[in-house]
């Protein structure tokens, strides 16, 4: 049986008998207990527990998957240690006379509730942690231990409604071979773990946990985001003929790491990275990125419970500048607004978010703020070949009135004899179709473009790019799109050191690449596992037929057109993407 229409959330082939992870369901005593001493006694003791195993499994997650994994448990033992947490739990029991389990569940709903309706796909993944930690409570109150994968006998394909954290970290990772759950998405955390772990995983296939029992021989296929279960002789034969075409293209990829993104007739592009965090520059350089082409810094606010100071954001920069010391490392200045807030900045309920107080608009009104970040980035100019870029920038007004910004903090930095780069390159995102229908007047004043897509298409075609009702409509290939990417590309032509790159999704999508090299795009930043396949696709190109494939799309009148128009070019030209 073949289930189809899964979320891929890892890509690759992976075939082995399954293993149905379901948790034991505990029994939740819902009403009074008759000594609340007791339950306050029984929870204490939960807590501790959880947090003793949450430092082992820590520990093993640093030393297994690296520090970022590992934080995800520091993480959760702050959640044990929030007072908000424990003491609202003890509350229920004190003032409600719960059992202690029982409150336990309506606080950690509480605050699950609150994470999940938030706009961020970030915050609202972090639910998915507060769940973790408060199951983990209840099972310590309960006595109960959910079944083990920490000891695998065999290679075995985790079958399961979704996998927290907790589930993962104690997971034998030499012998996973692939996931497929219930729910999840792209940005869930089995996604992530899976991702990371290079193994196959797909996602949101409702019932899977049922349809598959302990022991079938399962292919997940990350390819076509489908799983087969016990597969006839044929199909499982052409599955391992899949699996293996997929493994020699991966070798193939990976022989590509140190060379260069270069087309046939010899034209040099630069491939980079987009990052969220310091962490992040490990798959970079892994997958062969020159640098980074898109740092988000807003991550590094939203993963802070007070404003970051100088010196932890100087910390942060300098870390991915040294971790490149060639390549440039462009830095995007706070992006926060939209659908992105601070818990600690409160700003007030907007109508239209996206077209309200984002990004340097803020900036702007938050100088203080601002100036504190600014001075962090400069510092770290010293350790490597920082580029600082604006977001949202809509006209040379702004770009003017941020660059002034950014000189009171070097005079500030030169008269306290503080080293910066004085030649720091500075450039602006355009993602707005203003900025690039002017992108020749902004040009004077700045180093660089990198052109948002992801913005660039939500204001140009009026699409919510978080509203699935209109997604149809969200197109980067719709020619008014093509027209102010080539507006941006050729407002840098003729001057010596000026680059347009391009950070949104469009500039990691293989269909895309050909169109945008011959639109005259320089820099392509893209999610680290994108990297290699475009630098396949590009070192397979010609410049001269890239630039004649611009030229006809310009002119084509829709999204589709150029779409259908790329694939029947690239088949021609006998070019796999
Ligand atoms: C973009 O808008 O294309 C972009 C890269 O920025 P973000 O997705 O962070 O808004
Ligand atoms: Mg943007």
């Amino acid at each position: 049986m073949i289930i189809k229409e899964g979320i891929i959330a890892s890509p690759g082939i992976a075939v082995a008998k399954a293993i149905v992870y379901e948790k034991i369901i505990v029994d939740i005593r819902k009403g009074h207990a008759p000594d609340a001493q007791l339950e306050i006694e029984k929870l204490q003791s939960a807590l501790k527990a959880s947090a003793i195993q949450l430092m082992s499994i820590k520990d093993k997650a640093v030393a297994e998957l690296g520090q970022e994994e590992g934080a995800i448990f520091e993480a959760h033992a702050m959640v044990l240690e929030d007072p908000e947490f424990t003491e609202g739990i003890e509350t229920e029991i004190t003032e409600n006379g719960y059992f202690a389990e029982y409150a336990t569940e309506l606080i950690t709903n509480r605050f699950y509730d609150i994470f999940d309706a938030m706009d961020d796909p970030y915050f609202r993944a972090r639910a998915a942690d507060i769940k973790d930690v408060g199951t983990r409570v209840i099972n310590n109150i309960l006595g109960v231990s959910q079944a083990d994968l920490s000891k695998l006998k065999d290679d075995a394909i985790i079958i399961a409604d979704d996998l927290t954290p907790s589930d993962t970290a104690q997971m034998d990772k030499d012998k996973v071979a692939g996931f497929a759950t219930n729910i999840g998405s792209r940005t869930s955390h089995t996604a992530i773990m899976a991702r990371s772990l290079e193994i196959p995983a797909v996602l949101g296939l409702c019932d899977i946990t049922k349809t598959v029992k302990n022991g079938d021989l399962v292919v997940v296929d990350g390819i076509d985001g489908s799983v087969a279960i016990n597969p006839d002789e044929k199909e499982l034969k052409s599955y391992l003929e899949k699996q293996q075409k997929y493994n020699d293209y991966l070798e193939e990829l990976s022989a590509l790491k140190d060379q260069e993104a270069v087309t046939l007739d010899g034209h040099k592009v630069e491939l980079v990275g987009n990052i969220g965090e310091p962490g992040d520059v490990t798959g970079v350089i892994k997958n062969g990125g020159q640098g980074v082409g898109l740092y988000r810094t807003e991550f590094l606010y939203m993963n802070s419970e007070t404003m970051p100071g100088e010196e932890k954001q100087f910390a942060a920069y300098r870390s991915v500048l040294e971790a490149f010391p060639n390549g440039p490392v462009i830095i995007r200045t706070l992006d926060i607004g939209g659908d992105k807030k601070l818990p600690y900045l409160p700003l007030e309920e907007e109508l239209n978010p996206f077209l309200g107080l984002r990004a340097v608009r803020l900036c702007f009104r938050e100088v203080e703020m601002f100036k504190v970040q600014l001075r962090a980035i400069l510092r770290a100019s010293v350790y490597g070949n920082a580029h600082i870029m604006f977001p949202m920038i809509s006209s040379v007004t702004e770009v003017r009135q941020a660059k002034n910004i950014l000189k009171e903090c070097m005079d500030e930095l030169s008269q306290a004899n503080i080293a910066y780069d004085k030649d720091v390159k500075v450039g602006v995102m355009i993602e707005i179709p203003s900025a690039a229908m002017t992108a020749d007047i902004i040009a004077k004043e700045v180093d660089f473009f990198s052109i948002g897509t992801n913005d660039l298409c939500q204001y140009t075609l009026a699409v919510d790019r978080m509203n699935q009702d209109v997604s149809y409509l969200y197109d980067p290939f719709n020619p008014a799109i093509l027209r102010l990417i080539k507006q941006v590309t050729a407002a840098t032509n003729g001057q010596p050191q000026f680059f347009a790159g391009m950070c949104g999704e469009m500039a990691g999508d293989p269909l895309a690449a050909m169109l945008l090299l011959g639109l005259g795009l320089y820099e392509f930043s893209m999610s680290a596992l994108s990297i290699p396949r475009i630098k396949k696709l590009i070192r397979s190109i010609r410049f001269e037929d890239a630039k004649k494939m611009a030229d006809t799309a310009l002119n084509l009148e829709s999204g589709e057109a150029v779409q259908e128009y790329i694939k029947d070019t690239l088949e021609k030209l006998k070019i796999t993407i």
